[in-house]
């Protein structure tokens, strides 16, 4: 978690995942399991993870803790993990 995560995250120019190109007005969205940016349609396939529930609540809440603690500010990368962003 590097102030370079917005940069390098939010202006992916592919899906990490399925490698889909992603424009700038695309929606994108991290992964609770490795925090990459996926698309859209990889996100729905990850939440029928059976284990998603569980890992999403515990990243979450992981992450706020951390983010907060070094930043102040647990805004932008959590939330991230739950609201579709572009570029
Ligand atoms: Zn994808």
């Amino acid at each position: 978690m590097t102030e370079s995560w917005e940069k390098k995250l939010s202006c992916a120019t592919q899906c990490n995942r399925c490698h889909q190109k992603l424009g700038q007005k695309d929606q994108r969205i991290l992964s609770v399991y490795d925090h990459q940016a996926i698309c859209m349609i990889c996100k729905k396939a990850e939440e029928k993870r059976p284990d998603y529930e569980a890992v999403f609540r515990a990243e979450i809440g992981q992450c706020l803790i951390d983010t907060e603690l070094a930043y102040g500010d647990p805004g932008g990368y959590c939330f991230y993990h739950f609201y579709p962003f572009t570029c």
